[in-house]
């Protein structure tokens, strides 16, 4: 957490004559929609307004979310976006680790005057002017909780606070399933529900929304899933082409990785994208206990994140990266701890 000295000078900064802007990383997951709204609902309820900038335009299944659709995509209204992170006096920094997590908004990011205010939980967190980061902790938004808490602010958490901090904390967990998830974790989540989120509603408009082509994509996936590496290793890809043949939509592929991660023995999972409209290939890495996929990636792709879960990148083709990853992971079968 900040410190006491922090908190109080932020707490001289949270007043409405100062602009405030949050802003999260690139392709927003539920954790960074849901943290991010779920500060702006708590500043609104303390007489503060403030806008949240994304980088890029998230999936539908977030937007149900209270306010979700006056978020400022910065990427069709870049003046907009550029205006309100240039003016800000406070700018919030949710579920990111550095600038170069947040695309075009990152340039902006670092020339801005404003106070940068970090709440993130991603492993090797840069400068900021205030930080609280904690990587143990599974969700940005159970962070934005404990902030709330440390203002003495816990009475000020409403319905629409409660369902945005919940959904972060749910998709994050993977449904309260992953690591780090803690009686903390469960015990602000009880909070969450006595204030007014509801979890079946909250699950069906976040996970029950699987389009025909998402099922579609999913069986062609599982369908040649491969594992190497003596089966501790699962290997999914998909291709342009497959993507448009299927008329795929953002967010049609949240989740994939994790059915390489449910093979019985399999440590590690990697899912292989080729960009729609980009020559390069975005992966996404998951693992288990101490196998640690935001240092290989660091290493080999480009990325980073958190231990048992990690993005990166390659500008080679799909054939060229899967076949480097597999070497990749042979001469990392140690130090990535496959065998233990
Ligand atoms: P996902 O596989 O869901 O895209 O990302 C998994 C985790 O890694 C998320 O916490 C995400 O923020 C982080 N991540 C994804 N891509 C990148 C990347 O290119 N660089 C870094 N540093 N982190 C990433
Ligand atoms: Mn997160």
């Amino acid at each position: 957490m900040f410190t006491p000295a922090e908190l109080l000078e932020i707490n001289t900064l949270l007043i409405p004559e100062n602009k405030i802007v949050i802003l999260t990383h690139y392709n927003p997951d539920g954790d960074a929609i849901g943290s991010s709204l779920g500060l702006k609902h708590y500043l609104h309820a303390k007489g503060i307004n403030a806008e949240v900038v994304v980088p890029n335009d998230f999936p539908k299944f977030l937007k149900w979310m209270p306010e979700a659709r006056k978020n400022v995509v910065a990427e069709y209204k870049r003046k907009v976006a550029f205006d309100i992170i240039n003016e800000a006096d406070v700018i919030f920094c949710l579920d990111f680790n550095s600038p170069a997590r947040i695309g075009i908004l990152g340039e902006w990011l670092v020339k801005a005057t404003g106070k940068k205010i970090l709440i993130d939980h991603h492993q090797q967190p840069e400068q900021f002017d205030y930080v609280y980061s904690d990587t143990v902790i599974p969700a940005t938004c159970q962070m934005v909780y404990h902030f709330i808490e440390a203002m003495n602010d816990e009475h000020l958490v409403n319905k629409d606070i409660a369902e945005c901090l919940y959904t972060g904390i749910m998709t994050d967990t993977g449904g309260f399933r992953f690591r780090s998830t803690s009686a903390a974790t469960h015990r602000i989540i009880a909070n969450l529900i006595e204030k007014g989120a509801d979890p079946s509603m909250i699950t069906s408009n976040t996970w029950d929304t699987n389009t025909v082509s998402r099922l579609h994509l999913l069986a062609l996936i599982l369908g040649r899933i491969e594992v190497v590496n003596e089966g501790k290793v699962a290997v999914l890809y998909l291709t342009r082409k497959e993507l448009q043949e299927y008329g795929f939509q953002k967010g049609d592929t949240e989740g994939f990785v994790n059915y390489g991660l449910s093979i019985v023995g399999v440590r590690m999972s990697a899912f292989f994208m080729e960009d729609l409209y980009d020559d390069f290939i975005k992966i996404s890495f998951r693992s288990k206990d101490d196998v640690d996929v935001n240092q290989f990636s660091r290493k080999y792709f480009s990325g980073g994140g958190h231990i048992n879960a990690a993005g990166g990148k390659s500008n080679a083709s799909l054939q060229d990266t899967l076949e480097n990853f597999k070497a990749k992971v042979e001469e990392e079968t140690l130090s990535l701890n496959l065998n233990s």
